[in-house]
């Protein structure tokens, strides 16, 4: 675990996107589990910083695979309620379509793992102590962003840049307009850390 804030941790074994971690007294929550195939090595990561036990969120920006797979693996060790934005929700439990042309296609071919047992947010829910979820569609109809103090976790409303915040390609983009008022939201935050789903966090400014 790569230290970034205090009590916010970069997981160093997920796959497919960056996942982090959220400490509280005798909680952990889990942001971004990533790709299925991790599963098993986040919860080894878990296991041996003595956390395991300790888990009880996971805080999920989307329902893309890379960010949302590996839910059910650490669900499924340690009975953690699982947090997605209801329209993503609806995706993942075959209500909706996937939310772009060429997600519909990859569903034809590898359907989402289903997470029992989600909580649904809708934006402004508190779901781990101190966290604070905004609902930013744009980029899935149902996407969140998760405060923590000076922190963002931006999911992939947000595309790892050098030439200030911008968004990911329209390809994964459900809906553009929305994208780009969800990002003009995030930068109007005036968090510090940016850490986005994919590529490094990110200093927005000084302290
Ligand atoms: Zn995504």
């Amino acid at each position: 675990m790569e230290s970034i804030y205090p009590s916010v941790y970069r997981l160093q074994r997920s796959a497919g996107s960056n996942g982090y971690l959220l400490l509280d007294d005798d909680r952990v929550a889990v942001v971004d589990p990533g790709l299925p195939a991790g599963g098993g090595k986040v919860l080894e990561e878990l296991r041996s910083a003595g956390l395991l036990d300790r888990v009880t969120d996971v805080l999920v920006t989307h329902a893309d695979l890379d960010h949302v797979g590996a839910a059910a693996a650490v669900q499924g060790a340690t009975g953690a309620r699982v947090w997605l934005g209801r329209a993503d929700a609806e995706i993942l439990e075959g209500k909706r379509q996937p939310a772009t042309r060429f997600r519909r296609l990859l569903a034809r071919r590898k359907t989402p793992e289903i997470t029992r047992g989600l909580e649904l947010l809708e934006g402004g829910e508190e779901p781990f102590p101190g966290v604070m979820t905004i609902a930013t569609p744009g980029h899935t109809p149902g996407h969140m962003v998760f405060t923590f103090g000076d922190v963002v976790f931006a999911g992939d409303a947000v595309r790892g840049s050098n030439d200030g915040l911008r968004l990911m390609p329209g390809f994964l983009t459900s809906d553009p307009r929305e994208a780009k008022a969800s990002l003009e939201l995030i930068a109007g935050l005036g968090a510090r850390w940016l850490c986005p789903g994919h590529g490094r966090v990110r200093e927005l400014r000084e302290a």
